[in-house]
């Protein structure tokens, strides 16, 4: 294709998440000549739907294949392996393209705020579930599950995936994509108890039918619930909605006995953290009683101890700063208009607007800021990718192609056990070699 550099719209977006994806397919739709690098640290595409879907929730990732689709084109490249701030400044970027889009995500896990939260065998559901994925920061986080109780605090799906990957099988995992290291340790762990706590009730729990359902069928571990955390059953019929699916379990869990299978999932309403106990490492949580007014927790001033011998917080997460970046500490996004941060320089996606919603929430949101950049910025004859090839090959850096991705992808395939989609790899280095054929 030729390019006109006068005519050509460059923009880098950083970050190869869903939210990444959306933007340049949406930039690229049109008539006007956009070209779009994807950027990503890491030598693999896709983001949370690689690092962050549940490993067992395959039908899921289907959606990558939509991304693939984008990055066929001649206008969208991948540049993976490539760290903004490492090996490439904003200020550079900005420099060489016309618009910067930050499709960061939000990659750190929001603190508790409670004393002990600290203390070893804390383990936040950022770091939890991306060493279980593969995730290259993550691969040597080893958490020791030589424990007989697990705390999973949080009601939102989040909480769900991490009580049910440690909740299953190797046989019920058998066609996931759990990383081998998580298997080894998940498969030979001492877990009895994996309590998932709620600081309020389950009306308000953000859990969804579907994977709450899944938590009621699991092969060597029972769900519980106490059934007087539960409303009266009067309350039912006016319920609408994923709260009364969520209740039609909820009720089925209440019933369930406790000795029915060799291991328990208590799912547990009306209890806030209030600190973490122990002196080297963790050996359980204060937990508050309390109630809700006015859809708010309020604490009773009655408090126990639940032993835990791991505690994993699934509390929601938040971006990180980045110089330059103004950043919004209470909500922990980049400080934005609507998508817009300064001149030239975007946001979208968790990022923009905080860590809800589904994988689909990112389109709407990539067609929305790809439709205001195209009314906002217009093309100033910049570099675009050849300034940036420019900067790789001076700087001697190694970056990872869509097409060289596909290699790591085979070779993933290639390796997987029978019936598993793939084996991933989480070493950034092995994934780069598979990449340069060496
Ligand atoms: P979430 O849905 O916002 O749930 C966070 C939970 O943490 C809430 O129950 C919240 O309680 C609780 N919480 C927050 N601060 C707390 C504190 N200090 N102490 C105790 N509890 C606290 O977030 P998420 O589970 O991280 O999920 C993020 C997004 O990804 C959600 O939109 C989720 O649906 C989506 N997701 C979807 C899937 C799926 O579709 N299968 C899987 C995973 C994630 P309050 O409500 O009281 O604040």
């Amino acid at each position: 294709m030729a390019e006109d550099k006068q005519a050509t719209l460059w923009v880098a977006v950083i970050g190869a998440g869903p939210a990444g994806y959306y933007t340049a397919e949406a930039l690229t739709s049109g008539e006007q000549d956009v070209r779009v690098d994807i950027i990503d640290r890491l030598p693999t595409p896709f983001g949370l739907i690689r690092a962050g879907v549940a490993p067992d929730h395959q039908s899921i990732k289907n959606v990558s294949r939509r991304y693939e689709a984008t990055n066929q084109r001649d206008d969208v490249r991948f540049v993976g392996n490539l760290s903004l701030g490492r090996d490439i400044t904003l200020k550079e970027l900005q420099d060489l393209y016309d618009v910067v889009v930050l499709a960061t995500g939000a990659a750190k896990d929001r603190p508790l705020g409670v004393e002990g939260e600290d203390l070893n065998g804390v383990i936040g559901s950022g770091a939890f579930v991306g060493w279980y994925n593969s995730h290259p920061d993550y691969k040597d986080l080893d958490p020791d599950l030589r424990v007989a109780s697990v705390a999973v605090i949080g009601n939102g799906n989040v909480a769900v995936d991490v009580a049910r990957i440690l909740a299953k099988t190797a046989e019920e995992m058998a066609s996931s994509d759990l990383a081998q290291h998580a298997a080894d340790e998940i498969h030979s762990s001492a877990i009895k108890d994996i309590y998932i706590l709620g600081r309020r009730g389950s009306l308000e729990a953000a859990f969804t039918p579907k994977e709450l359902g899944e938590l009621n069928a699991l092969e060597n571990c029972v769900a519980l619930v106490d059934g007087t955390q539960l409303p009266p059953e009067d309350v039912d019929a006016e319920l609408t909605g994923a709260t009364k699916k969520n209740m039609v379990h909820l009720r089925a869990m209440a019933k369930n006995s406790a000795d029915a299978k060799p291991t328990r999932l208590h799912i547990q309403f009306y209890r806030r953290p209030m600190a973490i106990i122990g002196e080297d490492c963790v050996c359980g949580i204060r937990l508050e009683e309390t109630v809700v007014e006015d859809g708010k927790c309020v604490g009773t001033g009655k408090s126990e101890v639940l032993p835990a011998g791991l505690i994993v917080p699934c509390i929601g997460y938040r971006s990180s700063p980045l110089e330059d970046v103004p950043y919004d500490e209470w909500r922990g996004v980049y400080q934005n208009e609507e998508g817009l941060i300064s001149d030239g320089l975007y946001c979208v996606g968790w990022c923009r607007r905080g860590p809800t919603g589904t994988i689909g929430t990112n389109k709407p949101d990539g067609v929305g800021i790809a439709a205001k950049i195209l009314e906002e910025v217009t093309a100033a004859g910049k570099a675009g990718r050849h300034g940036l090839d420019a900067i790789v090959e001076e700087r001697g850096l190694t970056i990872v192609t869509f097409q060289d991705w596909k290699k790591i992808e085979a070779a993933e395939v290639e390796a997987a056990a029978d019936g598993a989609p793939r084996a991933k790899f989480a070493d950034v280095d092995e994934m780069v070699s598979i990449a340069d054929g060496s």
